[in-house]
C-alpha cells in the first residue's frame, strides 16, 4: 500500500499522479524473492571460489544483474547490460594499482566499480 507523499492520500498499484492533488506518485519496489536470492548468492560464491577470485568479474556482473533486474522504479523494470569481461579490464587495472601502492588504492575500487556498475543500467520503456 502506497501513500502520497505531498497529501497523504492513498494510491494505487499503475497510478502515476496522486487523484486528491496531483503529485507524481513514484513507487519503487524490488520483486525478487528468498529462493532466488539464496541460489544467486550461492551461484556467485561458487564462480569465486573455484576460479580463486580471477573470475570475480562475472560474479559481480552476475549478481547485480540479478539485483538490477527485479528492481521496479515507477512501474518501469531496470536491466543491466555490464559483462564480466567488460569488466575485467578495469579489475586488472584497479588490483594492479592496489598492489603498487599497498592498497591504499582499494578506497577508490569500491566507488569506481559502483560508477561503472551505474553506467550499465538502463530502464525498460
Ligand atoms: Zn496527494
Amino acid at each position: 500500500m502506497a501513500f502520497c507523499r505531498k497529501c497523504g492520500n492513498q494510491v494505487f498499484d499503475g497510478e502515476v499522479f496522486c487523484k486528491t492533488c496531483g503529485t507524481p506518485v513514484t513507487t519503487s519496489t524490488w520483486d525478487g524473492g528468498v529462493f532466488d536470492t539464496v541460489i544467486n548468492s550461492i551461484i556467485s560464491s561458487l564462480i569465486i571460489t573455484f576460479t580463486c577470485g580471477i573470475a570475480t568479474p562475472w560474479a559481480i556482473c552476475y549478481m547485480m544483474k540479478f539485483v538490477i533486474e527485479h528492481t521496479i522504479i515507477n512501474g518501469r523494470r531496470l536491466t543491466f547490460d555490464g559483462r564480466g569481461d567488460q569488466l575485467f579490464g578495469n579489475w586488472i587495472k584497479w588490483f594492479l594499482l592496489c598492489l603498487v601502492n599497498c592498497g591504499i588504492y582499494g578506497f577508490w575500487v569500491t566507488p569506481r566499480l559502483y560508477k561503472w556498475v551505474a553506467s550499465h543500467i538502463h530502464s525498460v520503456e
